[in-house]
């Protein structure tokens, strides 16, 4: 097995080849999805990934960024790609021409995949500010369009996505920075923590998509978007101050800022007090994202452990030479697991990619919104699946590594720092699990869970351990939307539910590579690791349904003897 980037590139051609759904993509915009220039930008994007930004991942995580005079310094390695990197156009991708070039999605998530491979901490700029510019398309006047869009698509100026607070974490609706109308003039006060890419040197404006109290209505009912520059039209300062730069245990490359807002002058996006909806359309491009970030750093940690598995010896008969561990059982178990799950999550950040897509373009109001139901269904599935595997296949490369894993000679422990923030941020697992239940479940009635179903269950012909699968998934989905008056039992199970929605989807994955990824050597090497998959699918599915039913019946033993 080889995993060079241009390998890597391959795999994901082949990826957007067996594409469920690619005959609807076809008839709303033909030749959009073109396999023959998708696989030229792959190549161009594993080229760019491979020279540019690869040298990059160690450089930011021992050098990372300071903090001098109030605003955030960066190394000169850093501003030298960053510019490259903007300049050859990535940034302008999946925005419809003429702004940028209006790739589709697939192949957008696909190149992403390799531009976090080299370096999760570099990319960290990139996605903020090409679902900033979809969002002020969707929202903003023109004038203000005209200003910012084509500059942030150029990285010419940069943007964030400025919304927790020091009471406001996953409880967005908690948020306390107001934003009050002066003299025809929105002014905006608060504090902002966590903000990454708050404040840098790689861009001279930035421009900060934020969330502000504008009506005293509780919760996001009272919230407004904002668009809050760094500076004024002038140049003059913004009444914004860098408070803090975190010290953090990865991505040190990626400046993670409290900021300080004091009338801070801002324009509002879109209609006042449905600052929350109109950000979600930011929000869902971020999520998608999150996938391509997790497989790219979780493909770099199995390259390093596949590998380092060839050269390094031990065991064996001791008379002579010690075998490579790649030849011990439970070495190879581990390989392919982690292979497995690169693999996997790759397919269906790809296919997440494709629904929004077919949204999209699709001109029909209800089918519109039929594909953005499964969107959200796939989404949470994306950015917790993409988030948990960048982790767990680090923690696996560290383990085939043993003791030279767990030193910074390697980059493994790195990948396994940079990865443990991909379930916190973006919503947290348990969040992205209570919107599973309360959004997609009781909300929305499971329509885009049926929906999901009813498309994998056409690749589970030959394959009973998926039919089952899914039998059980729609089984315990109904079981929880029964639950509805009782969300404590449905909450506490809700992790597990969202592992087997996760799973599920994960076969069907596993299932179209199996039936149509190719004999040759990149559709063998994908065929492995499904096949390994679906040897446990079956075990694993029963006991992720059988765990989310349990339910509250998990949190008993937290309850005092005697009721006291
Ligand atoms: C490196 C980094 C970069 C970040 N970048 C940005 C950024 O660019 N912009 C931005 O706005 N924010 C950013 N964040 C903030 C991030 O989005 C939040 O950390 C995240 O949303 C979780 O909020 P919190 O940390 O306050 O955790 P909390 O909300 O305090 O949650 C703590 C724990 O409690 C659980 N929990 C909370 N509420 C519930 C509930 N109702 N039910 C069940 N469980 C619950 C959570 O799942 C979690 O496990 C960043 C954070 C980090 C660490």
């Amino acid at each position: 097995m080889d995993f060079s980037y241009s390998d890597q590139a391959q795999a994901l051609r082949r990826h957007l080849e067996i594409l469920p759904l690619r005959d609807r993509l076809e008839k709303l915009a033909p030749g959009l999805l073109d396999l023959s220039i998708s696989g030229a930008v792959l190549e161009q994007a594993a080229r760019v990934a491979d020279t540019e930004l690869e040298p990059l991942g160690t450089i930011l995580d021992r050098e990372g960024v300071r903090l001098k005079e109030g605003h955030v310094r960066t190394v000169a390695a850093h501003k030298t790609a960053w510019q490259a990197f903007a300049g050859m156009g990535w940034l302008a991708m999946s925005v419809a021409e003429p702004m940028g070039q209006g790739l589709p999605l697939p192949l957008v998530t696909a190149c992403e995949e390799l531009f976090n491979r080299a370096s999760a901490a570099f990319y960290m700029l990139a996605t903020p500010a090409r679902s900033g510019a979809a969002l002020l398309l969707e929202t903003a006047p023109q004038s203000l369009c005209e200003t910012w869009v084509s500059r942030l698509l150029s990285g010419e100026w940069a943007a964030t996505i400025c919304i927790s607070e020091p009471d406001a974490g996953s409880d967005v609706g908690r948020i306390r920075t107001r934003a009050r109308r002066e003299d025809g003039r929105w002014l905006i006060s608060g504090e902002k923590c966590w903000i990454s890419f708050g404040d840098h040197d790689l861009a001279p404006r930035i421009g900060h998509l934020m969330l502000a109290r504008s009506l005293d209505k509780p919760g996001a009912r009272g919230l407004s978007l904002f668009l809050v520059p760094s500076t004024l039209e002038d140049g003059a300062p913004n009444g914004i101050a860098v408070r803090r730069v975190e010290e953090k245990l990865g991505l040190h490359g990626s400046p993670t800022c409290a900021l300080g807002f004091e009338d801070s002058e801002g324009y509002l996006l879109g209609e006042e007090g449905r600052g929350l909806q109109h950000l979600f359309r930011m929000m869902l491009l971020m999520r998608l994202a999150c996938g391509p970030q997790g497989s790219g750093v979780a493909s770099a940690a199995l390259s390093a452990a596949w590998g380092y598995a060839q050269d390094r010896r031990q065991g064996g008969a001791p008379e002579q030479r010690a075998v490579p561990i790649a030849a011990h059982a439970d070495v190879q178990r581990q390989l392919l697991a982690m292979a497995a799950k690169v693999e996997l999550a790759r397919g269906l950040n790809l296919i997440a990619a494709m629904v929004m897509e077919l949204a999209e373009q699709s001109t029909d109001a209800t089918e519109r919104e039929e594909w953005m139901m499964l969107a959200q269904f796939l989404l949470p599935l994306v950015k917790d699946g993409g988030a948990w595997a960048a982790f767990e296949v680090s923690s696996d490369a560290v383990q085939v590594l043993g003791g030279a894993g767990y030193t910074r000679e390697w980059p493994v422990e790195r990948y396994l720092r940079d990865a443990r923030v991909f379930p916190i941020f973006e919503g947290t697992t348990g969040i992205q699990a209570l919107d599973l239940v309360h959004r997609r479940l009781w909300r929305d009635r499971g329509a885009g869970l049926a929906a999901f179903v009813a498309l994998a269950r056409q690749d589970s012909e030959d394959l009973p351990q998926l039919a089952v699968a899914l039998d059980r998934l729609e089984q315990t989905a109904r079981a929880f939307i029964e639950w509805e008056a009782t969300p404590r039992r449905a909450e506490a199970g809700a992790t597990a539910l969202l592992d087997l929605c996760k799973l599920a989807a994960q076969g069907w994955v596993a299932a179209r590579i199996v039936r149509l990824g190719g004999d040759d050597e990149t559709g063998r090497q994908m065929a492995m690791a499904a096949r390994f998959f679906l040897a446990e699918l079956d075990l694993r599915s029963d006991y992720l349904a059988r765990l989310a039913m349990l339910g509250e019946a998990r949190l008993a033993p937290l309850e005092v003897p005697g009721g006291e």
